[in-house]
């Protein structure tokens, strides 16, 4: 058994007063003379550190003097109460240093009692400048009321993934409360509506320590979609490992609302509601380029009012743009859901009609015809039709597709009007 070397007397008091000399507390040493004083006889280097006064300044005086106009009545009280009786005090003051400057102390005075008659003689004051601390508090407390009223919502995760933080600006705008998510990964927010590769694009930028942006569409608790633009960025401590993720958003979901609406509105005819010739182009294009890959038909047809401009001028425009609106209502209603139908010009139509050759297209137009006529409308004399069916041959643009759709209808016009052409 080894024995503890000890270290006892002078020696021993050399090694305490060297720690004492050197803690970053501030010590204080008086005498137990309450009327008087009590009188400092010893502090260390933290308290001269923490008051600004020198040790020549503070010998023999009274610690009163680092008291002030902060300095609260009842901690004087509770203070000279409880060294009056002899006991050990715990407690927090407000004191000021040479240069008057405010600081908040916490201390813990212990009151010496002499060996022989058990009186007091000295106390024994250890203090702690909280001003630093206080002040990191209060920074913290500024920076999460901050986040607490940004306008934007905010959620910070752990490195797992695990939500840790959302701000109410988070709670408003997706209409989770705080303890629903708390502790939940924010995959619990997937719409469906975003490819997996976008989300293990964020999850390798994060992990490599970088910040990402991107546009989110999540899911609000009530199912509705909520889009966000959001940056999410790795919050690194001093080791180099990622301690948080914090995600800002910004709700943008109206914004996307009204570029998809502008995006409807221009592909759409304002009169009809169709498909307008813009639009008809891009899917004429589209599916021109579908059946030539997978060789399969792919049909025209066009039809144009007959004698329109004389219906015009015998019942009115407004009396026209009524027929043009129950003329498209009807026709869309008698096609299948791949047919495309749009209004190519003022009362001429066009239908893409996938899937099918001329012959089959050449029936369904003939249909539609009969369905034209057959039509009723505010008028008194019925609507006719003209059309032109063509189908796609090899070697085919858009142009040359459309042109000679329009010359079969052109015939049909010719041949007296109120009947299909095809080509
Ligand atoms: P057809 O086609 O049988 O040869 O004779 P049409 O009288 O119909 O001749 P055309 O197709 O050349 O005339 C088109 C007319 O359609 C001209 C215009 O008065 C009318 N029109 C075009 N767009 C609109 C529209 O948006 N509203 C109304 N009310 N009329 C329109
Ligand atoms: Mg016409
Ligand atoms: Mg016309």
């Amino acid at each position: 058994m080894t024995t503890v070397p000890s270290i006892e007397g002078y020696e021993k008091l050399r090694l305490l007063e060297t720690a004492i000399e050197h803690s970053l507390n501030g010590v204080l040493v008086t005498d137990a003379d309450l009327d008087e004083g009590p009188r400092i006889l010893y502090v260390n280097r933290g308290f001269e550190r923490i008051t600004g006064y020198s040790r020549d300044d503070v010998l023999g005086k009274t610690p009163r003097m680092l008291q002030g106009p902060e300095t609260s009545e009842e901690f004087r009280h509770e203070l000279r109460a409880a060294l009056e009786q002899g006991h050990s005090y715990d407690g927090e003051t407000v004191n000021y240093t040479r240069e008057g400057r405010r600081y908040v102390v916490s201390l813990h005075i212990s009151p010496i009692y002499a060996a022989d008659t058990g009186a007091v003689t000295h106390f024994v004051s250890v203090q702690r400048d909280e001003t630093e601390d206080q002040e990191r508090d209060d920074q913290l407390r500024l920076l999460s009321t901050a986040l607490e009223v940004a306008g934007d919502p905010v959620l910070i995760t752990d490195p797992q993934g695990n939500i840790v933080y959302v701000n109410v600006a988070f709670e408003e705008q997706t209409g989770y409360s705080r303890n629903q998510v708390l502790g939940q990964n924010p995959r619990l927010f997937k719409s469906g509506q975003q490819e997996d590769a976008f989300y293990q694009e964020m999850w390798e930028t994060l992990k490599r320590g970088d910040a990402f942006r991107g546009e989110f569409v999540n899911r609000r608790h009530d199912g509705s979609l909520i889009h966000l633009e959001q940056t999410i960025n790795p919050v690194i401590n001093e080791r180099g490992q990622i301690t948080h993720f914090v995600a800002i958003g910004k709700d943008i979901t109206d914004r996307v609302r009204m570029e998809d609406e502008v995006r409807r509105l221009a592909h759409t005819d304002w009169l009809t509601g169709l498909a307008n010739r813009l639009s008809l182009g891009d899917t004429l294009e589209t599916e021109m380029e579908r059946s030539r890959r997978y060789g399969r038909p792919l049909s025209l047809i066009m039809f144009d009012i007959d004698h329109f401009k004389d219906f015009n001028d015998d019942y009115g425009h407004e009396t026209g743009d009524e027929v043009l609106k129950k003329l498209a209502d009807t026709v869309r209603k008698a096609l299948r859901e791949a047919d495309a139908l749009g209004r190519w010009g003022g009362e001429e139509f066009m239908i893409v009609v996938p899937e099918t050759p001329c012959k089959g297209a050449a029936t369904m137009a003939e249909k539609l015809r009969q369905t034209v006529a057959a039509m009723k409308t505010s008028c008194p004399i019925s609507v006719t039709a003209s059309f032109g069916v063509t189908d796609m041959r090899p070697g085919d643009t858009p142009k040359t597709f459309a042109r000679r759709v329009d010359e079969a209808m052109y015939q049909a016009k010719e041949a007296g009007r109120n009947r299909v052409v095809s080509l």
